[in-house]
C-alpha cells in the first residue's frame, strides 16, 4: 500500500502555464480562443509523447492541427510556428495561465505537503511564477514553495532523475513519499520513475493511450489524491482502529 504523500513536484508548462494564443495567433493564420490553445497544447504534448523523446517538431505539427490548421497550410503555417515559440522554452510564450492550477496549489499548501517546482526552462521560470502570483520560495504574492528548480539554473533536465533528486533534497523527502505532476510522458512520467517517484501525467483531455501509469485531469486530482493517500495509510497502518469517519452504531456513544 503507498506510503501518504508528503511532498508534491510540479512541472509548469502544461500544469501553471501554457502557450498564450495571442503570441501565436499570427502565425497560424486562424483566430482560436484560450480553451482552443490549451486544447492544442495538449495535442502538441501527445504527439511529443507518441514519438518516445522531445521531438518539438512533432508538437508545432499537432498544435497546428489541433488549433484549425488545415493540412494543405502546414508547409507554411510550421515555420511561422516555431518562429514564435522561437525557444519552446521561452517564457514570453508561456503566459496564458490556469486559475484553476493556481488555485489548487493553494489547496495543496494547505494540505501541508512540500512544494517544488521542476521545470525544464531557461533559467527564468522561477522569475516567471514569481511575478504571475503563482509561487515563490518564501513570502510572496503566490503560494509558498521550497524550491524551484529550473533546468537551466541546474545543468539537469527532465528525464534525467538528478534534477528531481535536487528537489527532494531541499525537501527532504524521500522519493517514494513523494509524487511528480507533469504534462509529457517523457520527462514527467519517465524522469520522475528514474528517480523513484510517483509519476501522475496531467492529461485534461484524455489525449494519451498509455494505461501503465496516474493520470490527472487537473491539479485538484492531486489534491484529492494526497487526501486519499492519509486515509489510506491511517488504515493499513492500524487496521484495528477503523475508518476515522465510522459513523456510531445505535447504542453507542459517539466521540
Ligand atoms: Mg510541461
Amino acid at each position: 500500500m503507498p506510503a501518504a504523500i508528503e511532498a508534491v513536484l510540479l512541472d509548469v508548462g502544461g500544469v501553471f502555464a501554457l502557450p498564450h494564443p495571442d503570441m501565436i495567433r499570427s502565425a497560424l493564420g486562424v483566430d482560436f480562443d484560450e480553451d482552443r490553445a490549451a486544447r492544442s497544447h495538449y495535442a502538441g504534448a501527445a504527439a511529443i509523447d507518441g514519438l518516445g523523446r522531445g521531438e518539438w517538431s512533432a508538437y508545432f505539427t499537432a498544435y497546428a492541427l489541433e488549433a484549425g490548421v488545415t493540412a494543405s497550410r502546414l508547409r507554411v503555417v510550421l515555420p511561422a510556428l516555431r518562429n514564435a515559440f522561437r525557444d519552446p522554452d521561452d517564457v514570453a510564450v508561456w503566459s496564458l495561465f490556469v486559475p484553476t492550477a493556481v488555485q489548487a496549489l493553494k489547496r495543496l499548501h494547505q494540505a501541508g505537503v512540500g512544494l517544488a517546482v521542476v521545470s525544464n526552462s531557461d533559467g527564468t521560470v522561477e522569475g516567471l511564477l514569481r511575478d504571475n502570483g503563482v509561487c515563490q520560495v518564501g513570502e510572496g504574492g503566490g503560494t509558498c514553495v521550497s524550491v524551484v528548480v529550473d533546468s537551466g539554473a541546474v545543468g539537469s533536465e527532465k528525464p534525467d532523475p538528478g534534477i528531481f533528486v535536487h528537489a527532494l533534497d531541499v525537501l527532504g523527502v524521500d522519493p517514494d513519499r513523494a509524487v511528480h505532476v507533469g504534462d509529457m510522458v517523457h520527462a514527467d512520467v519517465a524522469g520522475a520513475r528514474a528517480a523513484g517517484v510517483r509519476p501522475v501525467h496531467l492529461d485534461p483531455y484524455g489525449f494519451c493511450p498509455l494505461d501503465d501509469h496516474e493520470h490527472a485531469t487537473s491539479l485538484d486530482d492531486v489534491v484529492e489524491l494526497v487526501y486519499a493517500s492519509r486515509v489510506m495509510s491511517t488504515l493499513t497502518s492500524s487496521p484495528s482502529a477503523g475508518p476515522p469517519w465510522k459513523m456510531p452504531l445505535s447504542g453507542e456513544t459517539s466521540v
